[in-house]
């Protein structure tokens, strides 16, 4: 496992305090999961303002056309604040549930029970459970571990009768209405994607947003399934692969290389994979990502205390601080900002989190390239992170990117210095707020060289950047019109092409 190699300096010895700061921006960027406390525009307007960069909208909750009316309240207080916000719609995918209780109350479930698990739609009592799966007999062998409530209660397959299973309690428990099933030894038949993730893509593609995530993934073709559908409803729009099962962890290089971007969803990792190991496992998605040069989300639970408190636990602030520290791109509250009682204030505390975790953080050494590669793109993004931390009066690096290639590459060797990313597309402009460390930022078309050294004087000194006569590296992909390619790095003094 490659684990990110990292000095924490202290006070004023770090080289931000030395070339760059004072101008200190927050690098990892905040992902937030709108739901009915979040929604309206007053507080989708004051989550921007503490730091929210990218919004997730969650279609496992929720009609899709309530969604899709968030979507565009979302861009609208995104112009009215003139910041860019990603939004990422995701896809609930296929998950396993129970049906409602027989009675009003909860379930009592002891251990050594025996219950029937039917995908007869019956009601769940202390004899029998419905689970939402018509294959299951088919699928499970004696011995299976079945995971109901998250894994709350845990069942063991003794017999399979028909189209039933017989299973025996291992750890009783409570069992409640509609909680979420997981057989992680178990290869099920089940689709990649359900036909209400089939709609969410339409939809969301009609809405313009700026990722999927998919949910559940387990192998690469269930990447490349949910690719086609988008491209099939006229999208080009990328995708984010859950890792939350154990068979997307054994696959996980293949899915890194098919996938524009990875999520760490330790909810349902947690559920497949003793806790112990989804820490191990977060740092190795994360190197995995670095290698493969696609954006990655930690996920889930990361102030979760904050759902009903004004203050996170100690140790929460200390997970985020870590999941900075592991060089995630992106940190994603959920339940805090959807359900809880102070969204806006959950983004400002995981806003200073980050900050304070960030001026103690600078990455030493930057993933090497594989050996002999030709990935020429990758060598020179290196160079140009040598160059500017070589130049103690280099103040920034200024990517001009069609795709947002180059600037997610230059997010990738983790420059101590800000990257500005000057792209034409607004939709690569959105989602370039997912990248670690980049400053989006929408120009007008450009055809040539002199007309992107114009467009960096123009952009740095208007938004106040960078002030005249100061130095920046500039890199692009050139000719323009060329996208997919980083080929050019050039010293240039800001003002100097006026
Ligand atoms: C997770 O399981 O951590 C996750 C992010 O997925 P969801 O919230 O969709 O369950």
């Amino acid at each position: 496992m490659v684990i990110p190699n990292i000095i924490r300096l202290q006070g004023f010895a770090t080289l931000a305090a030395m070339n760059h700061e004072p101008r200190a921006t927050r690098k990892a960027r905040i992902v937030c999961t709108l739901g009915p406390a979040s929604a309206d525009p007053a507080t989708i307007q004051a989550m921007i303002g503490a730091g929210m960069d990218v919004a997730r909208l969650n279609t496992s909750h929720g009609d899709i056309a309530g969604h899709v009316a968030t979507a565009e309240r979302l861009r609208a207080a995104s112009r009215a604040e003139g910041r860019p916000i990603g939004i990422l719609l995701d896809l609930g995918g296929p998950k396993l549930r129970t049906g409602p209780l027989a009675g009003a109350e909860p379930v009592p479930l002891k251990r050594g029970q025996r219950l029937r698990v039917t995908p007869e739609l019956v009601g769940s009592d202390a004899r029998q459970v419905h689970v939402n799966f018509a294959r299951l007999a088919e699928d499970v062998q004696a011995g299976d571990p079945i995971l109901l409530d998250d894994g709350n209660i845990e069942l063991t397959v003794v017999e399979i009768k028909g189209q039933d299973v017989v299973a025996e309690v291992v750890f009783g428990g409570s069992l409640g209405a509609n909680r979420g099933v997981s057989l992680p030894h178990t290869r099920l038949q089940l689709p990649s994607l359900t036909d209400r993730d089939r709609e969410a893509i339409a939809a969301g593609v009609r809405a313009g947003v700026d990722y999927f995530a998919l949910s559940f993934v387990r192998e690469v073709s269930d990447v490349a399934a949910a690719r086609a559908t988008i491209n099939a409803c006229g999208g080009d729009i990328p995708i984010i692969a859950k890792i939350e099962r154990r068979k997307a962890i054994e696959n996980l290089d293949a899915i890194m290389a098919e996938t524009d971007g990875a999520m760490v969803a330790r909810g349902d990792l947690g559920v497949e994979l003793p806790p112990e190991d989804v820490p191990v496992q977060q740092r190795r998605i994360i190197a995995s990502a670095a290698l493969h040069k696609v954006p990655v989300i930690t996920a889930t639970q990361m102030l979760e205390s904050m759902i009903n408190s004004p203050r996170p636990t100690r140790a929460e602030a200390s997970d985020v601080a870590n999941a900075v520290w592991d060089l995630s791109d992106a940190l994603m509250l959920s339940g805090e900002t959807a359900v809880g009682r102070y969204p806006v204030e959950t983004v400002a505390m995981m806003d200073r989190i980050i900050r304070r975790a960030e001026s103690e953080l600078q990455v030493s050494t930057p993933p090497a390239p594989r050996a002999n590669t030709d990935d020429h793109s990758y060598v020179l993004a290196l160079a140009a992170r040598r160059i500017v931390e070589s130049d103690a009066n280099m103040r920034a690096i200024v990517c001009y990117t069609s795709s947002g290639y180059t600037a997610v590459l230059m997010s990738k060797v983790h420059p101590q210095a800000p990257i500005y990313a000057l792209s034409q597309s607004q939709a690569v402009v959105n989602r370039l707020s997912l990248a670690r460390g980049v400053i989006p930022m929408l120009c007008r078309p450009v055809n040539t060289a002199d007309e992107v050294f114009r467009l960096v004087d123009e952009h740095l000194v208007e938004s106040g950047a960078v002030a005249e006569g100061e130095e920046v590296l500039i890199v692009a992909g050139l000719p323009v019109a060329t996208a997919g390619t980083t080929n050019f790095i050039k010293l240039h003094q800001v003002g100097e092409s006026r």
